[in-house]
């Protein structure tokens, strides 16, 4: 058996443990059942030690008992107060080392004694150090101090054998960096990194704090920032609108008796919205952007050159980020994996490699397409819902998102008094939404007799069955109407190979119009094939020429199916060189798949393969 090492991610605001498991990472959870461990320390009022979350809850009660965020301070040689005593940086992080190898031998059952932990790329000598005696420390050996984007780059690509430069974005609760990585042939190196380590989700909830107070100020006249209390209820709130904006356009904060007015209590309540909250930090994103540009240029690479972009830290479920990132660099980022937990499952990933264990990527469940409604064009900047126009596919919860996923987008009507709105459910990755697949629709009648602009919140629940459950509610009055679609995945499947029929059917059609309806329609597949199989009869001086009748006419057990696997095979070859390197162990296995039963002459087998292939190739084409 191979030995036992675990993988510690020691970040600034929050700590996970990690192993492999039959080949695949796991994030510890501790009691709580949370694998998230707050990196606070703090003395109960009874003196007893506490580490995680409730040392963070009694942060703003009792600052001068809890340690925060230490490890902005490894390597430096200060000493930080906990209570009566001081304490070195490094002997504050061994306590929260410490809480995770319990952590660690509770749920594995097992001593625990070496580990790999994770450190920012910029981390100097003096702060890997510290970190190796924090472990010490703590009663582990630390076999290797591995960082933080390396371990992000090692969890999406874990056999690092195919040559590709990577992206790691990383925005926390209180930091931000960005590095480029060059994984090759078994070794991955950090090529440039750049960063703030003042930058992170705690300044967006303190921006949005501040937004709230100043409008509260303006409605009562009352500053609630002069009061601790109301201040630190107000920042809760904020962060956790914060999160809900992430999904949905809207969020509501609500905070009872929170001031007073001559002797009249007041209450808070507020909504903001996404476009807003945007506007407040758009600025602190920008600079990210500019942090990621000067990384580009430090490893002398262009956007272009990038493979893959991977989002590491909560704050990059800000949909803004994702969306920036996107247009900057020309390809969206990987999402799929949890990025609280990304980087301890790399170093779990690490340490089993230096086990001497084989791991495999890591397989989480995702919508394999983006889901959506249809939408005029959005000239205006605004999506609207109307008819007559050109229509566009305005997608909700877009392609690679972790399942169950709940999202929610705001739609304006366009005409005065508009009474109803069709909402019609759409599957793919079209702008066009003629070229995606229609998976339902509904109307939702009965609106307020408004001026056009009239604000719809349409919502998207989709889970891991395939269930799919969209609302939509008007926004001004709460009058709702929804609908559960029970196999939205599977459909699409279906749908997509039906449309690819009748496209094939209509092509036929148009191409050879001689041929009487029927005789040419009995073969589908995607639309070039049938063309290039006719060119191969030719070329091979077997068959015949590129008429139709022949296809009919019985040829040879297999040659048919023989000539269109190649065609396949062939076209395969040419997405392939177009395709992202991410699609290409898997368009390998199909090919092989086909190439295999070919030789082996197993025509029904071939059939299946050669329909495999082609789904994939379908949709690979359009992306
Ligand atoms: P980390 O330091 O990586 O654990 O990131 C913590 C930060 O992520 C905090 O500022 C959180 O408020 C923020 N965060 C967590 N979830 C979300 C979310 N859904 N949307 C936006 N920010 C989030």
């Amino acid at each position: 058996m191979a030995e036992l090492i675990i993988g510690i991610d020691l970040g600034t605001t929050n700590s996970e443990v990690a192993v492999v498991e039959n080949g695949v990472p796991r994030v510890l959870p501790g009691d709580d059942g949370d694998p998230i461990l707050p990196s606070f320390v703090g003395l109960a009022d009874d003196g007893r030690l506490l580490v995680g979350k409730a040392a963070r809850n009694q942060y703003a009660l009792a600052p001068e008992r809890t340690i925060k965020s230490v490890k902005r301070k490894m390597g430096e040689d200060v000493k930080v107060p906990l209570g009566e005593e001081q304490y070195r940086p490094q002997e504050v992080s061994a306590m929260i080392l410490r809480a995770l190898k319990d952590r660690a031998q509770k749920a594995l059952g097992k001593d625990v004694q070496k580990a790999v932990v994770t450190v920012p790329a910029y981390f100097n000598d003096a702060q890997r150090q510290a970190t190796i005696e924090a472990g010490q420390l703590a009663g582990l050996e630390v076999v290797r101090i591995l960082n933080e984007p390396t371990a992000a780059a090692l969890v999406y690509d874990p056999d690092q054998t195919s040559g590709m430069n990577v992206l790691v974005y990383d925005l926390g609760g209180g930091t931000f960096d960005v590095s480029v990585v060059r994984a090759e042939g078994g070794v991955v190196e950090v090529l440039a990194s750049h960063g703030d380590t003042k930058l992170g989700g705690d300044d967006f909830d303190e921006l949005l704090l501040n937004h709230l107070c100043d409008k509260f100020k303006t409605q009562h006249q009352i500053d609630l920032r002069t009061n601790t209390t109301s201040q630190a209820r107000i920042l809760r709130s904020a962060e956790s609108a914060k999160r809900t904006l992430s999904d949905h356009p809207f969020a509501r904060l609500e905070e009872e008796f929170i001031a007073e007015k001559d002797g009249v209590p007041l209450h808070l309540s507020m909504e903001v919205g996404r476009g807003e909250y945007e506007e407040l930090i758009r600025t602190l994103i920008d600079r990210t952007m500019d942090c990621v540009q000067r990384s580009l240029d430090d490893a002398h690479l262009t956007a272009a050159q990038i493979d893959r972009v991977v989002l590491v830290g909560g704050s990059t479920r800000t949909p803004m980020v994702g969306d920036l990132l996107e247009s900057r660099l020309g390809r969206p980022a990987r999402k799929d994996i949890n990025p609280d937990l990304c980087v301890a499952m790399g170093a779990a990933v690490q340490a089993a490699m230096i086990a001497g264990e084989t791991v495999g990527a890591v397989l989480v469940d995702i919508t394999p397409h983006s889901m959506g409604i249809k939408t005029l064009d959005p000239s205006s900047g605004d999506y609207l819902f109307g008819g007559g126009f050109s229509f566009r596919f305005a997608p909700i919860i877009t392609r690679g998102t972790p399942l169950p996923a709940s999202r929610s987008e705001v739609f304006s009507t366009v005409s005065d008094n508009q009474p109803s709105v069709e909402i019609d459910i759409y599957q793919g990755e079209s702008e066009d939404v003629r070229r995606n697949h229609r998976v339902g629709m509904f109307n939702i009648e009965g609106l307020s007799k408004v001026p056009a602009g009239n604000k719809l919140v349409v919502q998207l629940d989709l889970n891991l069955d395939g269930v799919l459950k969209i609302s939509a509610r008007e926004k001004a009055t709460g009058l709702v109407k929804h609908i559960t679609i029970d196999n939205a995945l599977a459909r699409f499947e279906r749908d997509e190979r039906d449309a690819s029929t009748a496209r094939l059917e209509q092509l036929w059609r148009d191409r050879f119009p001689e041929v009487p309806e029927g005789e040419g329609d009995d073969d589908v597949g995607p639309d070039d094939i049938e063309s290039e199989m006719l060119h191969g009869l030719e070329s091979e001086g077997e068959g015949p020429s590129a008429s139709m009748p022949a296809l009919d006419s019985g040829p040879r057990e297999g040659q048919r199916e023989a000539v269109q696997a190649r065609a396949l095979l062939e076209k395969a070859e040419r997405i392939r060189t177009k395709a992202t390197t991410e699609d290409h162990s898997e368009l390998d296995r199909l090919m092989q798949n086909v190439r295999t039963t070919l030789e082996d002459r197993n025509w029904h087998g071939l059939e299946t393969a050669s329909d495999a292939l082609a789904d994939v190739l379908f949709y690979l084409e359009d992306t």
